[in-house]
């Protein structure tokens, strides 16, 4: 069996993965990427594809809500040509209660999400499609993202950097010494061969299927895969991002996304995150979301549904060395998460990351 040795083994090329492996390499660690299939091929390649500007979370999770919006700043900075600048709307259906809008714009103010209300005239105006019958517009930095592009160009600039990134490479087991997790023997799905990838560390970064990895060590890391659906309609019936004016719920946010608009989406437990399929009744429900966002919108043509599912981690952390998709983990912050846990660093080990991962690997 052939052996690849490094200082950093990632395991998976989604948002996470690819952040990581950039950060390493920009820092001069040696690391290698391994991806059961394309980059993107997990949740990052099937999300909904929007630049949050924290006004989703400005109520319900303040926390997250102010590293969207510092996040926001920084990625419209680093990586503008994967980004539409499309400006973000939350809109008070009949349907909401009007007296959210002042929470929002509180909610906002508190954690640094920059918030506007703005008349429902200049709202239509910009909008013509949207519900006439709107009561209250706030204006927020949303915007859309191409996930696809983002990930590959973090892999790309990681490889300038002295990086290696493999797709089409699986871990079918981790190399334990001790309490230690030492490697991986990854199996080239393309040709069937066998490679045992030795590494200092070992970041698992596999998102929904984090949980899996770490079984291959015997470590329970549970996992709960949350399914949203999305759809996108054969029209861009908005050029802007627009958002139910309430707390957060299914159906909610319509994405303009090149020339489709994207509907969604949902959130259902279901048992593994390979396993799961599109219910009719959440196809129904986008379309009667849909509706109440833009009047017709059922009249569109819907051309594709698909679904991703969320990565929601129920333990304390575990003993292996993780990165664990947790509350924060959205596509917005992945970058920040990747630089905030590399950066938990030992300048004086002369190999950064080294201490903090010793630290979480022998708790
Ligand atoms: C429905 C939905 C909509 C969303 N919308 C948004 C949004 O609009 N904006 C936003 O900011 N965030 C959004 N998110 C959140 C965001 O998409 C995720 O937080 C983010 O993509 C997670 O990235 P990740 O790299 O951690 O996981 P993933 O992208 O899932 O990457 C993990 C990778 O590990 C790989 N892998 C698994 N097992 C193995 C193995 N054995 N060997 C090798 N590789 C393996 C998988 O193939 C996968 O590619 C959404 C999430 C969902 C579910």
């Amino acid at each position: 069996m052939k052996t690849l040795t490094t200082d950093v083994l990632v395991i998976g090329g989604g948002a996470t993965g690819a952040g990581c492996l950039r950060d390493l390499a920009m820092r001069g660690i040696h690391a290698i990427l391994v991806e059961k299939g394309d980059m993107t091929h997990g949740t990052t390649g099937r999300y909904h594809g929007l630049l949050h500007s924290g006004g989703r979370y400005a109520v319900k999770d303040p926390q997250s809500a102010h590293e969207c919006a510092v996040e926001n700043i920084v990625l419209r900075t680093i990586m503008p040509h994967c980004i539409e600048d499309t400006s973000g709307f939350f809109v008070t259906t009949p349907w909401d209660d009007p007296a959210f809008a002042d929470r929002l714009l509180a909610g906002c103010r508190a954690t640094g999400v920059v918030c506007t209300e703005i008349s429902v005239a200049e709202a239509l105006r910009r909008e013509p499609a949207l519900n006439p019958q709107i009561s209250r517009v706030l204006e927020v930095n949303d915007a859309a993202a191409d996930s696809f592009l983002a990930t590959d160009l973090n892999v790309a600039s990681a490889r300038e950097y002295g990086a290696m990134a493999l797709p089409y490479h699986a871990v079918i087991d981790l190399v334990r010494v001790g309490n230690r997790i030492v490697g991986a023997v990854v199996e080239d799905l393309r040709d069937g061969q066998h490679k045992r990838i030795e590494a200092a560390y070992v970041l698992n970064a596999a998102g929904a299927w984090a949980g899996k990895i770490a079984a291959f060590a015997g470590i329970t890391v549970t996992i709960v895969p949350g399914k949203g659906v999305m759809i996108a309609m054969n029209h861009r019936m908005v050029d802007t991002v627009i958002n139910r004016c309430k707390m957060p719920d299914d159906g909610d946010i319509l994405v303009p996304a090149h020339t489709v608009a994207v509907i969604g989406t949902t959130d259902r437990h279901v048992p593994d995150p390979d396993v799961y399929g599109i219910d009719p009744d959440e196809v129904e429900l986008m379309m009667v979301e849909g509706e109440k966002l833009v009047p017709g919108f059922t009249r569109y043509r819907a051309l594709r549904a698909w679904a991703g599912v969320r990565p929601l981690y129920k333990d304390k952390m575990s003993p292996m060395t993780a990165i664990l998709a947790a509350r924060i983990n959205y596509s917005t912050t992945a970058r920040a998460m990747a630089s905030k846990v590399l950066s938990r660093s030992s300048a004086a080990s002369g190999r950064p990351i080294a201490s903090w991962l010793r630290k979480q690997s022998t708790k």
